[in-house]
Formats: structure tokens, C-alpha cells, sequence
């Protein structure tokens, strides 16, 4: 039987609806919007297009989106300068630095210099370690959109097996983190990991997070299971043209999952969705705070 195929347009569509109304309660009671500072040093040209993006989606919801464009030879001393002007400036909820930067800044003094709470992207050590405490904490998007997608499709996360393949702290380990704050039994799989294929074939929820296209074929896949395809993948097609694809084989694993996420169409655009989210959750929390 063919699977459940989970719509993550249409789901990210429901999560911006939802922003959209939290947005305008915000504003009636604090008279102010919510703000999304992104930042991008460089003309990288796939961060380009996904801070835009980023902007747009914003605005759209009624937050206050704002892209500060940096150039390629910014110092880090004046990112970090940046960094701190916005840390201070009260109507900025949410603060994003667009990865990866030019070689010579270090990504980790930039990113510990976003004050947690402004951490939309939730990369912070104080937010990993907050989720992994299970305490509130602003979450990695990827990870939570997918955890959001597995709800929709009304997969039982209590007491399943899991199995989150890649371990990145971007998507992989904060995955894993909120797969077992669900009560899942959780394996994190990597690159050497022994038997995937066989330990994944036991499992009732898979989340492939790798980077290698088309990897998780139909025989990895329990009957029934849940799939999740983080994956993105540009190939070369015989014809000179390329195409967009998961790390999981999407037209033979459907013939065998429960439900499954396309690529694209699937987890991709949760995750502007959930930014969006985490913005107004921080705002949400700073407004607590100064209360
Ligand atoms: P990464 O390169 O940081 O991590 C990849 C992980 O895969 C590593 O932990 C590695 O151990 C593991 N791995 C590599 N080869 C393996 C193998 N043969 N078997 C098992 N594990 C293996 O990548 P990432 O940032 O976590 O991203 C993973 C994928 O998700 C990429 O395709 C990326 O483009 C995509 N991604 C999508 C979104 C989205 O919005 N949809 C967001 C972030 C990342």
C-alpha cells in the first residue's frame, strides 16, 4: 500500500496562519510586532536567496523583518559589533546570522555573542543544553518543523523506536533530543555506524538527515513506518538538467512507509515557518520577562 504522503506546504501554510494571529495578539497587548534581525556577511548566493526569504516570510506574518547585508570583508570585530547593537536594541526579538561565514571569522565566537533569548535559531549552548535538560528553550527549526510534520501525520512518538541518522548539531542531535523529550526510544546513526540498513529496517520512525542523496532505500524501511527526508540534494540528470532530491529513494520507500515527507515539499519549507514561530516565541518570553 502506498504511504500517507505528509504535505509539508500545506502544514507550513497552518503554522504561518497561526504566527500571523499570535503576531496580531502580540501587538494589541504590547503595542508592538515582534522583530527578525537577519544577518549576512557576503554574497554566498544560496544565503542570498534564504535571508530574502527570510525577510519576506516576516513581513508577510506582520513581524518586523529586517536583512542587514555585510560585506564579503567585514571584520569580526565589527559582526560582533553588530551583534551588539541588536542584543541592545529592545524592539529586536530575534537575531539570525546567516551560516556559513567567510573563513576568516569563527563562527562559534559569533554565534555564543546572540544573547540566548534572542537565539532564534536556537544554536546557543545555553538553548542545546536547555533542551536537552528538558526546559524551555528556542529549538533549531529543521528539527522542530520535522517534530511538527510527525504530529500532523498523527505518528505516536510514545514508546516507538526512532531512529535519527546524522548527527550535526543543526539538525541531527537536536532531533534526537526532541524525539526522546516525546518518550521515543532514540538511536542516533552516523557516518560510522555499522548494520544501518538492518538496525534502520527495525525502526518505526526514521529521520534521514545525512546529505546523501536517495541513500535510505525501500528494504531499510519497516512496513508502516514514519519517514521523514531532511534531506537536500541537487542531482545531475542525463540531459544536463538537475533536480532537487532527499536523502531518502522517495518513489520506492512510499511503497512501504506509513507516511512519508517529500523533497521538496517537505520538511524545506517548515523550516522558515518555524522561524517565524521562534521569533514570536521570543518575543512572547522577552515580554514576559520585562513584565
Ligand atoms: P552535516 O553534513 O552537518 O551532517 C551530516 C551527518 O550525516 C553527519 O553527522 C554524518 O555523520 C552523517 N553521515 C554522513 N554520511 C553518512 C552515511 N553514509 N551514513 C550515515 N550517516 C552519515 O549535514 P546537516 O547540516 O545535518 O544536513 C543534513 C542534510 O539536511 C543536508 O542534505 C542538508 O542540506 C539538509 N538540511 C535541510 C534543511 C531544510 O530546511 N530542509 C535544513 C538543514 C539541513
Amino acid at each position: 500500500m502506498s504511504a500517507r504522503i505528509i504535505d509539508g506546504k500545506a502544514i507550513a501554510e497552518k503554522v504561518r496562519g497561526e504566527v500571523k494571529e499570535g503576531v496580531s495578539a502580540f501587538q494589541s497587548t504590547h503595542g508592538r510586532v515582534p522583530g527578525l534581525d537577519v544577518i549576512l556577511v557576503g554574497e554566498h548566493a544560496p544565503s542570498v536567496v534564504y535571508t530574502r526569504n527570510k525577510e519576506k516570510a516576516a513581513l508577510e506574518v506582520g513581524i518586523r523583518g529586517r536583512l542587514h547585508r555585510m560585506p564579503e570583508a567585514t571584520t569580526q570585530a565589527e559582526l560582533l559589533a553588530m551583534v551588539a547593537a541588536l542584543s541592545a536594541d529592545e524592539s529586536v526579538d530575534g537575531i539570525l546570522i546567516q551560516l556559513p561565514l567567510p573563513k576568516h571569522i569563527d563562527e562559534r565566537t559569533v554565534l555564543l555573542a546572540i544573547p540566548p533569548e534572542k537565539d532564534v535559531d536556537g544554536f546557543h549552548p545555553i538553548n542545546v543544553g536547555r533542551l536537552s535538560t528538558g526546559q524551555d528553550a528556542l529549538v533549531p527549526c529543521t528539527p522542530l518543523g520535522s517534530l511538527r510534520l510527525l504530529d500532523e501525520a498523527g505518528v505516536n512518538l510514545k514508546g516507538a523506536n526512532a531512529i535519527v541518522i546524522g548527527r550535526s548539531n543543526i539538525v541531527g542531535k537536536p532531533m534526537a533530543q526532541l524525539l526522546l523529550s516525546r518518550d521515543a526510544t532514540v538511536t542516533i546513526a552516523h557516518s560510522r555506524t555499522s548494520n544501518l540498513a538492518g538496525l534502520c529496517a527495525t525502526m518505526d520512525v526514521v529521520i534521514a538527515a545525512v546529505g546523501r542523496a536517495e541513500m535510505v532505500k525501500a528494504d531499510w524501511i519497516k512496513p508502516g513506518a514514519a519517514v521523514i527526508d531532511v534531506g537536500i540534494n541537487r542531482i545531475e540528470l542525463a540531459d544536463g538538467k538537475s533536480r532537487l532530491v532527499g536523502d531518502v529513494a522517495f518513489a520506492e520507500c512510499k511503497e512501504v512507509a506509513g507516511a512519508i515527507t517529500p523533497v521538496p515539499g517537505g520538511v524545506g519549507p517548515m523550516t522558515i515557518a518555524i522561524l517565524l514561530q521562534n521569533t514570536l516565541m521570543a518575543a512572547k518570553a522577552r515580554a514576559r520577562v520585562s513584565a
